[in-house]
């Protein structure tokens, strides 16, 4: 991953002889460093039709682990702006790390409880357009994302546990927005043959405030 900038993030328009990234989202997992909790390609690319990056906007990726959700949206246009919020100091490292390899190198990386983040005037300053929870979800998030954000804003969530799922359900019935559920299988090996091994259901919320 080191070798390998974004031609359009460092502003050319080949990409010479070294290996060049794709231009849509669903990057491969390997090319991000990570410690096995990162949004898979698949789940990913369908997470970044989600958030719907456009030229210019500002991205709150909230649990941001490796960071690969908040770098496919600074790849996805050299105006965007994001803000990567982890609480584990190791995975904001490694998040960091990343950025700076794929060539998205002004990913803003906050370390800590986004709880505590949200209540940083700085931040209030600058609304994102756009906030993705990757991580971190309960009532006390939602609440204060609701509170803090204006009308209009973006919001997608992710859900992997029952708790958190359930935590969706319930918000989709009060705020509306969509919930779809992601159920996906590879072909692995079983034996001398193959099988579907499946990965956990993810429960996804979209959502305007
Ligand atoms: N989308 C990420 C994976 C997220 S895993 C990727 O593709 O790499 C969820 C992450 O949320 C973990 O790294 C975890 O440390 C972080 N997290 C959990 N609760 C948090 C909180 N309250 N504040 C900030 N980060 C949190």
């Amino acid at each position: 991953p080191g070798d390998i900038a974004h031609p359009v993030a460092v502003g050319l328009e080949v990409a010479g002889d070294g290996p060049a990234l794709p231009l849509t989202p669903g990057l491969p997992d390997a090319l991000f460093e990570h410690d096995g909790q990162i949004t898979k390609q698949a789940v990913r690319a369908m997470t970044l039709a989600a958030l719907a990056p456009r030229a210019g906007e500002r991205l709150w990726d909230i649990g941001t682990g490796s960071g690969s959700v908040a770098i496919e949206w600074l790849l996805a246009h050299p105006d965007n702006q994001a803000v990567a919020f982890e609480r584990d100091a190791e995975r904001a490292a490694r998040a960091r790390r990343n950025a700076d390899n794929l060539g998205v190198d002004w990913l803003e990386v906050v370390e800590g409880s986004a709880l505590d983040a949200l209540s940083d005037q700085t931040l209030s300053d600058q609304p994102p357009e756009v906030v993705f929870i990757g991580g971190g979800l309960s009532q006390a998030l939602l609440e204060a994302l609701w509170r803090r954000l204006p009308a209009g804003v973006r919001i997608v969530a992710n859900a992997v546990t029952l708790e958190s799922e359930a935590l969706l359900a319930h918000w989709q019935q009060q705020a509306g927005g969509e919930l779809l559920r992601l159920e996906l299988a590879s072909a692995a090996p079983i034996g001398t043959r193959r099988g579907w091994k499946a990965g956990y259901p993810i429960v996804q919320w979209r959502v305007a405030r």
